[in-house]
Parts: C-alpha cells; structure tokens; sequence
C-alpha cells in the first residue's frame, strides 16, 4: 500500500531550520532524509577538510531536528549516491510525496526531477530562499541582454532591495562602487597584526567525523590538522559577529592584498557558513550595515563587502543557472594541457603558487585573489583543461559547491566562455604578484625577468599568452592597452619569450 507520508530531503548545503523545505513539515505524518554519500565526495577528489566539515554541520543539523521530535532518517556511509539511496527508501516506504529546495546542483536537480518522474512522484521542489535573486527575477534581467555584467545587475539588486540607497535610489556616497579604493597591497613591512578569525575547537561529533574522514579518505588530498571551521549555526553566528566588530574595518582596503603565511587576511572567512546555509545573506549584509553605522566604518569597505554578497554571489548563481550544462563543458581556447601535479600539493619552486596552494591544502581556504590572480591566472597561462581546474577547485574548497566555483572557475578565472559574463581574461604577469604581495621576495625566479633560467613562469606565460592571442586583445579597447606593450618588446625577445614558453608548458611539473 502507498504511503501517505511526505519525505522531506535534506542536503548537506541546505542546513537551515527555517528552510522552505520544512516550513509546513508535520512532525505526526513526515519524515526527514539526510544521507552522507561516500559517492558524493568521491565524484571530485575532495579535500579531506571539505568532507569533514560537510558531514560534521550535517551530523550537528541532523541533531538539531531530532531535538525538536522530527522524524528523521539518516543515511551514514553508503556508497549509493543521494539519488540511489533516496530511491531506496521511496522504495522501501512506499512513499509518494517528495519534498525537498532546489538544489544548488544542477546535476543533482536533474537527477531529482529524473528519479520522480521515473517513480511517479508527488515532487514538491521549492524556491531556494538564502538568496536575493530568484532564477525568474535573473532570467528576466539577462534576457534581451548583449552584456551581462555584475555591475548593472548589482545596482538593480541595490536598489530592489533598499541596500546602500537613498531614499531616491542614488547610491550611498555617490558612487555605485569604490573598487579603487579597495585594491592596495600591504605595506611593504608586512600587514602587521591582523585580527585572526575565531575558530573552533572540535567538539565530540566533529573529531569523531575527522576519525571517521582520515581513514576512509586517508588518500584524498589536504589535511584536518587545522580544522577549525564553523559546523553549527550557533558558531556561524558567531563568526559573523565578530568578523563585523573586529575585520570589516580593513577587509576593503586590503581585499587584494597577499602575504606570505597569511592565509586569511581580513577576509571574512564567511564563506562555507553561507553555502551550507548556516547563515543567510540577509542576516550577513544587515550586521554588516550596523557595524557600518555603530562604528562609523568606511563606505568603501562596507560597499567593497556587500558587492561580493548581493553582486558577485547572487549574480554567478544565476549565471550558473542560466549557462548549465553548457557552462561546464566551455572550452574557448581549446586548452587541453593536464593540471601539473603540484596543484594537488603545493610542491613547487614558484613561492606564490607554493603558498596559496599550501594553505590550501592545509585549511581548505584560500581568499579571492589568491583563487583568480595566482592558481586560476597560473591555470589560464599554462593553458591547463578548464575541467581538470574546476574539478581541482570545486575539490579542495571548503565552500565549494558548482553554483559558486564553475561561474568562478569557467567564467571568471579562465575566460572559458568567451566571456560571456567578463570583459576581458584576467590574465596577469609576475609584476602584479609582485606588486599585490611579498611572495617574488623568496622566489627561485624573478619577476621581471621574461625568458632564462631565472625567469617567471608567470612572467614568461603571461607574454607568450598575448604573443599568441594579439589579434583577440588588439580588436577590444579593453584589452588593446595590454598587446600595446608588447611594442615595447624586441622582434628578437618575443622570439625567446615563446621560445621558453615552449620548454615551460613542456614541463610544467617541474616548474
Ligand atoms: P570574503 O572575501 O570575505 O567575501 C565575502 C563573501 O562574499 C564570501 O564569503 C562569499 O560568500 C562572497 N563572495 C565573494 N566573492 C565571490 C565571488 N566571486 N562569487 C561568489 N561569492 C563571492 N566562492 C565560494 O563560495 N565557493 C567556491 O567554490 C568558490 N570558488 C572560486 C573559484 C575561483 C577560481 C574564484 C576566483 C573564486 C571562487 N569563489 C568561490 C569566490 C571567492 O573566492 C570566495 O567566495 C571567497 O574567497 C571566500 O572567502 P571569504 O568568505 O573569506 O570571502
Ligand atoms: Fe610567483 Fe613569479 Fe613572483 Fe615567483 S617570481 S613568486 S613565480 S610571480
């Protein structure tokens, strides 16, 4: 006989108990499915750290439900994907109600959607609402549209939703964006004393999960040393709150700024907590209004910061959802080199990549500029398969989920799209490492040097690209300004420019 149970799923990024999903949840006559799939963090050879801290917020949240009397069963340690092990409990229970948000995975909703029509299911999947911008309200924004660009969209959300806005829609400050302001490096003694920011001790069901994680995936890569990541929305919260009473204050100026061993900078660290949904968007731009006007913060860095949350946030994920499944097989420089084998690592002579790598692995985290100016820059140059990088960014990221890390990886960092959503590669030679950071100090090679033994591989990378791409960059205004300096550069040097391009691309292990 058919069940008239609702089954409720839960996935590991939707960790909200105000969640859509449950809001008319009946704890008489529903249930809740969660399911930790050994399958799921295998399709990508993910970082030991993102595992743990996965299967740690959702074992907390799984709690949290009990506590309140939910119904709920929790699926540990199968080696079924969601889907299969969803299957099997429809099956199993004769249920003909499923419940569950959007997945942020394209591929997850596909296959959701796939599994219901296949069981002739009730399928209610409903609105992710720890987002700003529905799919619709992006839809009708992007259609029509040559262009899609942050900016525009971002005024449109600024203004829809009262953010930084008078009374008349004009920016706060007059000025839509202050990215100039935000764009300095450290002084060149260092960045002195930087707040950290507060971490956490794991608690009995996280060690137990970082037990469990570094034995049945002793073989995937970075550590859980330091895990220390926020797993419960109680730390989530706190997190925010004192990265708004302690980092905001310097988190723009210094957004771009990279220094040896400093792995957070004054970044807000906010990131996974906001993609498992422990926070929501709107509790994170509304503490950091208050903190703007309790402490009297620059504009610049409290514009600097909700850019990246009401901006760049919502706008890849409606870029994603718009682009898929195109968007991950995009290819438009037709790379096919292999990732070289020191991404998995760290171990290189080139101290940028040595270091954003090396924090990497060790904490799952790296900020901003590290992920598009050294990793993804280093990636585009080396013209590495635009998948092999996504697969390795979407693996070794505590807060990598598709939505967020392909627009990111495809679409920002290795122009695969063409550029369907950025005006120009953002492509850049040592002299910038060099300028944003303190890494060229302790290189093996120098920055400025083009071609030999001691050169950049950045460097030399970075000229090769536009020796080889003149005609793109020469026909955009955007980008003329960059193959404009190759005038400065003799016949005779391009020539061994390209010449040792060759023998690095033909190396790249070794580097
Ligand atoms: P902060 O610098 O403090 O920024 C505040 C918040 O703004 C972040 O927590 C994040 O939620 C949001 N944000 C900032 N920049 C972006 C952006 N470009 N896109 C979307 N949201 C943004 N972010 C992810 O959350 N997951 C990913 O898998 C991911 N992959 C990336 C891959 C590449 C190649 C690049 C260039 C960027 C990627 N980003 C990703 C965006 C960004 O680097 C991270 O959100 C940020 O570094 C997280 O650290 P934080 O919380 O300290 O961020
Ligand atoms: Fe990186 Fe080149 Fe600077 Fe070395 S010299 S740290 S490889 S930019």
């Amino acid at each position: 006989m058919k069940s008239s149970k609702r089954l409720v799923l839960i996935l590991g990024d939707q960790l909200d108990l105000k969640s859509a999903a449950l809001k008319d949840f009946n704890v008489q006559t529903d249930e809740v499915l969660m399911v930790e799939s050994k399958h799921e963090a295998q399709y990508v050879w993910s970082h030991q750290a993102k595992i743990a801290l996965f299967l740690s917020a959702m074992r907390h949240f799984a709690q949290s439900l009990r506590d309140l009397n939910y119904p709920i069963t929790y699926i540990q340690n199968t080696s079924l994907s969601i889907v299969e092990a969803l299957k099997e409990k429809i099956q199993k229970d004769n249920i003909t109600h499923l419940i569950c948000l959007e997945p942020g995975e394209w591929r997850l909703k596909q296959e959701i959607e796939g599994l219901a029509k296949e069981l002739q299911l009730q399928l209610d999947m409903r609105d992710d609402d720890h987002f700003y911008c529905s799919h619709q309200e992006f839809l009708d924004w992007a259609s029509g549209k040559k262009e899609l660009r942050l900016e525009y969209f971002y005024r449109l959300m600024r203004k829809t939703h009262q953010i930084l806005v008078d009374a008349d829609g004009n920016p706060e400050g007059g000025q839509w964006n202050f990215d100039q302001d935000n764009r300095k490096p450290y002084p060149k003694k260092g960045p002195g004393i930087i707040d950290d920011p507060v971490l956490f001790e794991p608690d009995a069901v996280t060690q137990e999960v970082i037990a469990y994680v570094s034995q049945t995936y002793a073989k995937h890569p970075g550590s859980l040393e330091a895990f220390r990541w926020p797993v419960t929305r109680d730390q989530a919260l706190e997190a925010l709150h004192y990265f708004v009473e302690y980092r905001l204050r310097n988190f723009g100026v210094y957004q771009d700024a990279m220094w040896t061993d400093t792995p957070y900078g004054w970044h807000s660290i906010l990131s996974s907590s906001l993609n498992l949904k422990l926070l929501n968007p709107r509790e994170v731009i509304a503490a950091v209004i208050d903190a703007w006007k309790k402490y009297s913060l620059d504009l610049s860095t409290v514009e600097g910061f909700i850019r990246q949350i009401l901006g760049w946030r919502e706008f890849v994920r409606g870029m994603y959802y718009l682009d898929m499944p195109k968007m991950a097989q995009d290819n438009y420089y037709e790379h096919q080199r292999a990732l070289p084998k020191w991404y998995w690592s760290g171990k290189t002579n080139m101290a940028c990549m040595k270091d954003a790598i090396g924090q990497t692995m060790k904490y799952g985290y790296a900020h901003h500029i590290q992920r598009l100016m050294v990793t993804g820059n280093f990636a585009l140059l080396a013209e590495i398969l635009p998948s092999a990088v996504c697969d390795w960014y979407l693996a070794v990221y505590v807060d990598a989920i598709e939505w967020v890390e392909l627009p990111n990886t495809a679409g920002m960092a290795l122009f695969a799209n063409g550029g369907r959503f950025t005006s120009k590669p953002y492509i850049a030679s040592g002299a910038y490492i060099k300028r944003m950071s303190n890494y060229c100090d302790s290189c093996k090679y120098k920055p400025d040097v083009r071609f030999g033994e001691t050169a950049c591989p950045v460097t030399t990378l970075y000229w090769n690209f536009l020796i080889k791409h003149r005609a793109q960059f020469d026909a955009s205004p955007r980008t003329r300004l960059m193959t404009a300096n190759l005038k400065r550069i003799s016949d005779d040097d391009q020539k061994l420019i390209v010449q040792h391009a060759q023998h690095v691309l033909a190396h790249l292990d070794d580097l």
